[in-house]
């Protein structure tokens, strides 16, 4: 096989090692970057020469996080959604091996592969193929699958239900097709939000944020993020997973998703106090 992936994004592409793309254009969008030693490529067999693991940990009964260590890329890790209509890969990670295909099937193995936004699109068709998985993406973020496959399926609006009460939501702002995941069954019914990039913990993890770029620092306008929020507090949710290994809201995470959007547009639309002033 031997397929061109981006060591800088982890993002597998068509074609072949022996003549890889002249660039990576997830990388070269403002939204990622170009590393300082400049555009690199290896292959899933590469990286299955390296001591890599895939840790498979639960983090709460029905869900468990899948993350490579060391870390391949941007290093984001995948979260697997148990349901009895089969189970939800949310997001999606570029190492795949045998004990990790093993530790999968173990816990009822993937029929969904679900996936935020374009910069963990990684080797997903590898992943598909090997657990005979459909990949679900929004339509608005086509132009940026990079390995095109018939298990790829695009879908269209603003929510689709994988299985009852396992629903993808569109709500844009980081990419136009950007998904969030939610599982009302999760957290002992009370509801969880799987955001990726889509909705960001941060630091202090009662809070999130909502940027274009991450890397770059490039914010969103203050209406994108209003429209965020009014479209995620229609859904019941206490807990929020991102896409790190500790990015988690544990809990009053509507309400944390509520303050934060309100917090970042005061930011961006607050004025000079002269201003102000002379206002008042
Ligand atoms: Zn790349
Ligand atoms: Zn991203």
């Amino acid at each position: 096989m031997s397929l061109p992936i981006c060591v800088a994004c982890g993002v597998q592409y068509e074609g072949t090692i022996a003549s890889p793309p002249v660039s990576c254009p997830v990388c070269e969008d403002e939204r990622q970057y170009v590393r300082r030693e400049g555009q690199a490529w290896t292959t899933l067999e590469a990286l299955r020469e390296t001591e890599r693991v895939n840790r498979v940990i639960e983090v709460e009964p029905g869900l468990y996080s899948v993350q490579t260590e060391p870390r391949v890329a941007i290093g984001q890790r995948a979260l697997l959604v148990q349901s009895d209509a089969g189970n939800v890969l949310w997001d999606c990670v570029t190492y795949l091996d045998d004990a990790t295909v093993e530790a999968i099937r173990q816990l009822g193995g993937i029929r969904y592969i679900a996936i935020s936004h374009p910069h963990y699109y990684s080797a997903m068709v590898e992943w598909a193929e090997a657990f005979d998985a459909q990949i679900v993406l929004h339509e608005d973020s086509k132009e940026w699958v990079m390995r095109p496959s018939e298990r790829i399926t695009f879908w269209s609006g603003d929510a689709l239900e994988l299985a009852a009460g396992v629903t993808m939501l569109r709500v844009g702002g980081h990419f136009t097709g950007s998904a969030v995941l939610h599982w009302q069954q999760g957290q002992a019914g009370k509801g969880v939000l799987l955001t990726g990039d889509t909705i960001y913990v941060v630091a202090d993890r009662k809070w999130v944020s909502f940027m274009y770029s991450y890397p770059n620092l490039i914010p969103l306008p203050a209406f994108e993020v209003e429209r965020i929020r009014d479209l995620v507090q229609a859904y019941e949710f206490d807990r929020l997973y991102g896409a790190w290994p500790h990015s988690v809201v544990e809990t009053d995470a509507r309400q944390a998703v509520i303050r934060s959007a309100d917090r970042y547009i005061a930011a961006l639309t607050s004025r000079p106090q002269n201003e102000l002033k002379n206002r008042f």
